[in-house]
């Protein structure tokens, strides 16, 4: 859209790793971004940014921001760089990956990511996948962050990246925020949430921390973190004692019922407090509304799959509205990761086929174990993008020991660092 001669508004969306992905719009003048603000037409964002993004610009012209390569020129860990070309970083790079293919093979490469910007083209999940499919390279294992849990919904639901609409909470009667800080991590589901309490939507929080989103809500129950699974069997159990499972969806649309059933009447409400450490009678209050409310929106943050057994307690919580037959209803249902929600063509953007044949996967949690442990072939190049493995890699003291010492020369000869 254009305001003047000079000034444009341009559309586009945040690049964060945030589920509410707002559609913004940028004021530019002369060519220079001059203003950002949320899109007011667009139905999720309706017009507001959160607050690590409203202020955008002026961290995008932070001076503090990496614009160009920069070579290290000191010993590891001196912070003395100095900037080269992108020619020269190009080449260098190009050189360094000719070499390591030609001597150790092209898995003796690692392109390691996270989670920056989630743009399909110059993002993470993007097309620049293709290039390492062209080398043959090791593959990263993204093993890291919503992964279990991805599973576990998969497991129950077929499809780890879809799940009720967000949007629709605003129709639900009972609305579950299991393990999710909405106000500070999801702000703009707030919205249907408050439009639904207007219709006598009751909001329960789930978290073993009372959170800003905890306190707003009507009600919020602490159980001891990693009890979801038993707490979620514990709920199931007394919707099944009200006889108030949904036995025509159960049959139509589910698979296991048999076996899940008896599962569910192992945890009646005393043994799922004792794990939970709940009161027995907060488990049966909150399951008799489980069973009464139609629809119950349940939301699963990520925070609770981060735990041995995490993705089971995911799986085990997907499983609540099959059980009372709530995805039959519009804010009915269960959601953790919605990517899937507009049906991106990842073939086509990732060329997956380019691979000239199915390369080792190297999981990311291991990074230091790999790197000083493996030898078949050794990775010789780490190319690190859009990631701080020293920060948010596991086993952190062995991830910098094989940085810092085992990593570099002998053992590995190009360590590159892209953010
Ligand atoms: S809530 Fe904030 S971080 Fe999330 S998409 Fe919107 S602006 Fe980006």
């Amino acid at each position: 859209m254009t305001l003047d001669s000079e000034t444009r508004y341009i559309r586009g969306a945040c690049p964060l790793d945030c589920p509410d992905t707002c559609s913004w719009i940028v004021t530019v003048k002369k060519g220079q971004p001059i203003a950002l603000r949320g899109d007011p037409e667009h139905p999720f964002t309706r017009g507001s940014l959160c607050n690590k993004v409203v202020d955008y610009l002026t961290y995008s012209r932070s001076p503090r921001r990496l614009l160009y390569p920069m070579r290290r020129i000191g010993p590891k860990g001196s912070g003395e760089f100095s900037r080269i070309s992108w020619d020269e970083a190009l080449d260098e790079i190009a050189e360094r990956f000719r070499d390591v293919i030609a001597r150790d093979g092209a898995e003796a490469i690692w392109p390691i990511a996270g989670s920056g910007s989630m743009g399909l083209i110059q993002g993470i999940y993007g097309a620049g996948r293709r290039l390492w499919n062209v080398l043959g390279t090791s593959r990263n294992d993204y093993t890291l962050c919503t992964i279990s849990g991805g599973f576990g919904t998969g497991y129950t639901l077929g499809n780890n990246k879809v799940g009720m609409d967000p949007e629709s909470f605003r129709f639900s009667k009972l609305i579950v925020l299991w393990g999710a800080n909405v106000l500070s991590t999801q702000p703009h589901l707030w919205r249907p949430i408050l439009e639904a309490r207007k219709h006598d939507g009751f909001v329960v929080t789930i978290d073993p921390i009372r959170t800003r989103t905890a306190a707003a809500s009507d009600w919020h129950l602490a159980p001891k973190p990693g009890t979801d699974a038993a707490l979620a069997l514990g709920l199931m159990h007394v919707v099944l004692t009200q006889g108030k499972e949904d036995r025509q969806f159960i049959a139509a649309h589910t698979v296991g019922w048999e076996k899940f059933r008896p599962r569910i009447l192992e945890f009646n409400p005393s043994r799922a407090a004792t794990i939970t450490g709940l009161p027995s009678q907060d488990i049966i209050d909150l399951g008799k509304r489980l069973a009464d409310a139609r629809p119950t929106g349940i939301r699963i943050g990520i925070g609770l799959q981060r735990h041995g057994g995490g993705g089971m307690a995911v799986r085990t919580i997907s499983c609540v509205p099959g059980v009372t037959g709530d995805w039959r209803y519009p804010g009915g249902g269960v959601f953790y990761d919605t990517r899937g929600f507009f049906g991106l063509n990842w073939n086509a953007l990732w060329r997956d086929d380019l691979r000239p044949r199915q390369t080792r996967a190297l999981d990311m949690k291991r990074l230091g174990e790999i790197l000083l442990e493996t030898d078949k072939p050794r990775v010789s190049i780490l190319f690190v993008y859009a990631s701080n493995p020293a920060a948010s890699v596991p086993n952190q003291s062995k991830v910098l020991r094989a940085t810092r010492t085992s990593f570099y020369p002998p053992r590995c000869k190009l360590s590159i660092a892209i953010s």
